[in-house]
């Protein structure tokens, strides 16, 4: 074993990446849905580097990498995902898997360290086929039932046809082996403007937002846009902009300090200039930390639907599409990710929640978990021009090898 490999090399973590991003390379970015063939091949180019790191390598039934080591002693788990959104950036997931990676390399070889780190890159993180589905796979919340499902948003091909394509079908898919891990570490970039904006390099994740998402349905009749009286029209689109209008005048009362929600689409039936809409539709979508907030805002939700069904007009009907699953960072992993900056990125880290979903709080489900976050310039983020400075990725791969180094010491 050459001495080189037990040396923290932040070259070594830049051309990694830039190794990723020109695998699918679009402008400065990547274009990588799932299962596409530059997500296949950048899984590929993992299960090398693993390999060559001296940890055992599988990819499995649904498209997560694994790399595990044979080396007694605590193992913590590492990772994140290496599809992207369409034509987007390329440190989103990317960086937390080499972060992943290059603490595999550094640490399991060092005989001073009781323990070693596991690398696993999550399937379809970024949901072109359903949300979480590698993660959630592992920790045995996904059936056969929503493989049959689930189906690629853009395309529409099956995620069936898409496993036969990429030659997953039949495979097996891992499921966590309980105890195994003291827990899981992902580093990410913020996607937001929090660090950037304090001049701060790291970014101690306290707690991960849940996604809570409704389809919430109007129904008046459709008629005659010259001929129909207005006192006589029950008209489902104008009952549908009222309701969004009223959710912001009265969530804001409801609400947690943190609380987000959002209409991100409005459909009419049948969305024609002269014809009073039928019917309407609108996907809403809540995130929070805290469930009881939510429920609070459901039960909010649905009174107001059911005060507008009393008025006569038109009805409306709210159904839950996606439940949340917000998660609370491990105390100990906090503090192992904030004495690490305190060593390598002169105490510049700040704890903060994350408002975007992560593989973390499906992992927190069943171990301990800890995140980190470095800069995004400019917060930008689900864009091919994202982009962290490579001193900060430096800096904060060296903070998330000490982190592992220090998990494990627990
Ligand atoms: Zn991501």
């Amino acid at each position: 074993m050459s001495d080189n490999r037990l040396q923290f090399d932040g070259a070594r973590v830049l051309a990694d990446l830039n190794a990723l991003r020109g695998i699918g390379a679009y402008k400065t970015g990547v274009h990588k849905p799932t299962f596409s063939e530059p997500h296949m091949r950048s899984l590929e180019w993992l299960a090398q580097r693993l390999a060559e790191a001296g940890l055992a390598v599988a990819i499995d039934g649904i498209g997560n990498v694994f790399g595990t080591s044979t080396k007694s002693g605590p193992k913590l788990l590492a990772g994140s995902h290496l599809e992207s959104q369409n034509f987007a950036g390329w440190l989103d997931g990317p960086l937390g898997v080499v972060y992943a990676l290059e603490a595999a390399r550094v640490v399991n070889p060092d005989s001073n360290v009781n323990g070693s780190v596991e690398v696993a890159a999550w399937c379809d993180e970024e949901g072109h086929f359903g949300h979480f589905l590698g993660s959630r796979s592992y920790v045995g919340g996904v059936t056969e039932a929503d493989i049959d499902a689930a189906r690629d948003r853009n395309s529409g091909r099956t995620m069936r046809e898409a496993l036969r394509d990429v030659g997953l079908a039949g495979r097996a898919r891992a499921k966590a082996e309980r105890g195994r891990h003291i827990g899981y570490i992902e580093a990410h970039i913020e996607q937001g403007r929090t660090l950037e904006s304090g001049d701060l390099r790291i970014g101690v994740v306290t707690s991960i937002v849940g996604i809570w998402q409704y389809r919430i349905t109007f129904s008046g009749e459709q008629n005659h846009a010259g001929t129909t009286r207005m006192d006589v029209r029950k008209d489902a689109g104008l009952a549908l902009t009222r309701f969004c209008v009223d959710i912001d005048d009265r969530f804001p009362k409801a609400c947690g300090p943190r609380t987000v929600w959002t209409t991100g689409r409005i459909t009419l039936d049948p969305g024609a200039p002269s014809i009073i809409p039928g019917g309407a539709e609108m996907l809403f979508q809540m995130r929070d930390d805290d469930p009881a907030v939510i429920d609070r805002l459901e039960d909010l939700l649905r009174s107001m639907a059911a005060d507008v069904t009393a008025q006569g007009r038109c009805s409306v009907a709210v159904e839950r599409l996606r439940t949340g699953i917000p998660a609370m960072m491990d105390a100990t992993f906090q503090h192992a990710i904030e004495a690490a900056s305190a060593v390598f990125a002169g105490g510049r880290s700040v704890r903060m929640p994350s408002g975007a979903g992560h593989d973390a709080q499906v992992l927190a489900t069943i171990m301990p978990a800890g995140m980190m976050f470095v800069p995004s310039i400019g917060g930008i983020s689900h864009h091919w021009s994202e982009n962290t400075d490579d001193a900060d990725i430096v800096t904060g791969a060296q903070v998330f090898v000490e982190a592992c180094r220090r998990l494990l010491a627990e």
